[in-house]
Protein backbone atom coordinates (compact mmCIF):
# COMPACT_ATOMS: atom_id res chain seq x y z
CA UNK A 1 0.00 0.00 0.00
CA UNK A 2 1.30 3.66 -0.75
CA UNK A 3 2.09 4.99 2.11
CA UNK A 4 0.49 9.04 2.00
CA UNK A 5 0.82 11.10 4.53
CA UNK A 6 -1.07 14.60 5.18
CA UNK A 7 0.89 17.52 7.14
CA UNK A 8 -1.45 19.92 7.34
CA UNK A 9 -1.63 23.38 8.93
CA UNK A 10 -2.07 27.21 7.79
CA UNK A 11 1.65 27.24 6.98
CA UNK A 12 1.68 31.57 7.68
CA UNK A 13 4.26 31.32 6.77
CA UNK A 14 6.02 27.76 6.74
CA UNK A 15 9.09 27.52 8.90
CA UNK A 16 12.28 25.76 9.03
CA UNK A 17 10.74 23.38 11.76
CA UNK A 18 8.15 22.41 9.33
CA UNK A 19 10.23 21.88 6.70
CA UNK A 20 12.58 19.66 8.63
CA UNK A 21 9.85 17.55 9.75
CA UNK A 22 8.77 16.93 6.39
CA UNK A 23 12.36 16.42 4.74
CA UNK A 24 13.05 13.58 8.30
CA UNK A 25 9.91 12.19 7.19
CA UNK A 26 10.54 11.63 3.58
CA UNK A 27 12.47 8.67 3.75
CA UNK A 28 9.99 6.42 5.70
CA UNK A 29 7.00 7.52 3.59
CA UNK A 30 6.31 6.99 -0.65
CA UNK A 31 3.98 10.78 -0.86
CA UNK A 32 3.07 13.81 1.60
CA UNK A 33 0.47 16.53 0.66
CA UNK A 34 1.41 19.73 2.54
CA UNK A 35 -2.22 20.51 3.16
CA UNK A 36 -3.00 24.40 3.31
CA UNK A 37 -6.52 24.19 5.63
CA UNK A 38 -8.27 27.32 5.41
CA UNK A 39 -10.73 29.11 7.19
CA UNK A 40 -12.57 32.03 5.96
CA UNK A 41 -13.14 33.34 9.24
CA UNK A 42 -9.56 33.47 10.28
CA UNK A 43 -7.31 36.50 9.08
CA UNK A 44 -4.04 35.29 7.38
CA UNK A 45 -0.63 37.46 7.48
CA UNK A 46 0.08 35.74 4.17
CA UNK A 47 -2.90 35.28 1.28
CA UNK A 48 -3.56 31.90 -0.01
CA UNK A 49 -1.31 32.05 -3.53
CA UNK A 50 2.07 34.06 -0.99
CA UNK A 51 1.72 30.87 1.76
CA UNK A 52 1.35 28.22 -1.77
CA UNK A 53 4.33 29.69 -3.12
CA UNK A 54 6.31 29.62 -0.36
CA UNK A 55 6.00 26.12 0.10
CA UNK A 56 6.28 25.57 -3.77
CA UNK A 57 9.78 27.44 -3.59
CA UNK A 58 11.31 25.49 -0.66
CA UNK A 59 10.16 22.08 -2.31
CA UNK A 60 10.41 22.44 -5.97
CA UNK A 61 13.05 20.28 -6.28
CA UNK A 62 10.91 17.15 -4.56
CA UNK A 63 8.53 15.10 -6.36
CA UNK A 64 7.38 13.28 -3.71
CA UNK A 65 6.12 16.26 -2.25
CA UNK A 66 2.78 17.49 -3.50
CA UNK A 67 1.05 20.88 -2.02
CA UNK A 68 -2.87 21.31 -1.63
CA UNK A 69 -5.59 23.32 -0.06
CA UNK A 70 -8.46 22.28 2.15
CA UNK A 71 -11.45 23.28 4.08
CA UNK A 72 -13.21 20.82 6.61
CA UNK A 73 -11.82 18.50 8.68
CA UNK A 74 -8.35 17.26 8.01
CA UNK A 75 -9.42 13.10 8.07
CA UNK A 76 -12.10 13.48 5.51
CA UNK A 77 -10.08 15.17 3.43
CA UNK A 78 -7.22 12.18 4.35
CA UNK A 79 -10.21 10.21 2.74
CA UNK A 80 -10.60 12.34 -0.51
CA UNK A 81 -6.93 12.22 -1.25
CA UNK A 82 -6.27 8.30 -0.42
CA UNK A 83 -4.01 9.48 2.60
CA UNK A 84 -3.44 7.19 5.49
CA UNK A 85 -1.17 9.09 7.83
CA UNK A 86 -1.31 12.00 9.76
CA UNK A 87 2.15 13.59 9.96
CA UNK A 88 2.34 16.36 13.00
CA UNK A 89 5.59 18.13 14.81
CA UNK A 90 6.46 18.22 18.67
CA UNK A 91 7.66 20.77 20.02
CA UNK A 92 7.29 21.36 23.58
CA UNK A 93 4.96 19.61 26.31
CA UNK A 94 2.12 21.78 25.41
CA UNK A 95 2.48 20.61 21.87
CA UNK A 96 2.00 17.20 22.90
CA UNK A 97 -0.68 17.79 25.04
CA UNK A 98 -2.36 19.51 22.32
CA UNK A 99 -1.74 17.13 19.31
CA UNK A 100 -2.29 14.04 21.49
CA UNK A 101 -6.14 15.35 21.89
CA UNK A 102 -6.48 16.05 17.87
CA UNK A 103 -4.91 12.57 17.29
CA UNK A 104 -7.51 10.69 19.36
CA UNK A 105 -9.93 12.54 18.19
CA UNK A 106 -8.78 11.97 14.41
CA UNK A 107 -8.34 8.42 15.62
CA UNK A 108 -12.31 8.14 16.55
CA UNK A 109 -13.46 9.65 13.69
CA UNK A 110 -11.47 7.61 11.38
CA UNK A 111 -9.72 4.74 12.77
CA UNK A 112 -7.62 3.36 9.81
CA UNK A 113 -6.18 7.04 9.48
CA UNK A 114 -2.69 7.06 11.97
CA UNK A 115 -1.08 9.64 13.43
CA UNK A 116 2.98 10.31 13.49
CA UNK A 117 4.60 12.03 15.75
CA UNK A 118 7.99 13.64 15.08
CA UNK A 119 10.19 15.77 17.72
CA UNK A 120 11.42 18.91 16.70
CA UNK A 121 15.25 19.29 16.54
CA UNK A 122 16.08 21.56 19.68
CA UNK A 123 17.26 24.01 17.77
CA UNK A 124 14.31 24.50 15.74
CA UNK A 125 11.66 24.05 18.86
CA UNK A 126 11.07 27.55 19.44
CA UNK A 127 10.80 28.80 15.97
CA UNK A 128 6.61 28.83 15.06
CA UNK A 129 4.54 30.90 11.90
CA UNK A 130 3.74 33.21 14.80
CA UNK A 131 7.39 34.25 15.67
CA UNK A 132 8.30 34.78 12.18
CA UNK A 133 5.19 36.91 11.67
CA UNK A 134 5.92 38.80 14.72
CA UNK A 135 9.92 39.41 13.48
CA UNK A 136 8.61 40.33 10.18
CA UNK A 137 6.07 42.79 11.07
CA UNK A 138 8.34 44.63 13.54
CA UNK A 139 11.26 44.59 10.65
CA UNK A 140 13.34 41.99 11.64
CA UNK A 141 14.85 39.44 8.94
CA UNK A 142 13.39 35.70 9.27
CA UNK A 143 15.95 34.37 6.50
CA UNK A 144 17.15 31.99 9.50
CA UNK A 145 13.75 30.89 9.91
CA UNK A 146 12.42 30.01 7.16
CA UNK A 147 13.37 26.86 5.07
CA UNK A 148 16.93 27.08 2.92
CA UNK A 149 15.47 27.50 -0.70
CA UNK A 150 13.12 30.27 0.76
CA UNK A 151 15.91 32.57 2.96
CA UNK A 152 17.11 34.62 -0.08
CA UNK A 153 13.85 35.66 -0.93
CA UNK A 154 13.49 36.73 3.15
CA UNK A 155 16.83 38.35 3.44
CA UNK A 156 17.34 41.54 4.16
CA UNK A 157 20.50 43.68 2.14
CA UNK A 158 22.90 44.90 4.80
CA UNK A 159 21.93 48.47 4.26
CA UNK A 160 18.43 48.28 5.47
P1 LIG B 1 -1.38 26.01 12.44
O1 LIG B 1 -0.86 27.16 11.66
O2 LIG B 1 -2.53 25.30 11.79
O3 LIG B 1 -1.61 26.33 13.89
P2 LIG B 1 1.17 24.98 12.99
O4 LIG B 1 2.15 25.59 12.10
O5 LIG B 1 1.15 25.49 14.40
O6 LIG B 1 -0.25 24.97 12.35
O7 LIG B 1 1.41 23.42 13.08
C1 LIG B 1 1.40 22.51 12.01
C2 LIG B 1 2.24 21.33 12.48
O8 LIG B 1 3.61 21.71 12.44
C3 LIG B 1 1.99 20.90 13.95
O9 LIG B 1 2.12 19.50 14.05
C4 LIG B 1 3.10 21.58 14.70
O10 LIG B 1 3.41 20.94 15.91
C5 LIG B 1 4.22 21.47 13.68
N1 LIG B 1 5.27 22.46 13.89
C6 LIG B 1 5.15 23.80 13.84
N2 LIG B 1 6.33 24.39 14.10
C7 LIG B 1 7.23 23.38 14.30
C8 LIG B 1 8.62 23.34 14.64
N3 LIG B 1 9.33 24.45 14.82
N4 LIG B 1 9.19 22.12 14.78
C9 LIG B 1 8.46 21.00 14.61
N5 LIG B 1 7.15 20.98 14.30
C10 LIG B 1 6.54 22.15 14.16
Amino acid sequence: MLKKAIFAGSFDPITIGHSDIIQRALPLLDHIVIAIGTNSQKKYYFDLAQRLSFIETAFANEPRIEIATYTGLTVQFCRQIGANYLLRGLRTAADFEFERTIAQLNKQLAPDIETIFWCSLPQYSHISSTIVREVLANGGDISEFVPPALAAHFRLSDDQ
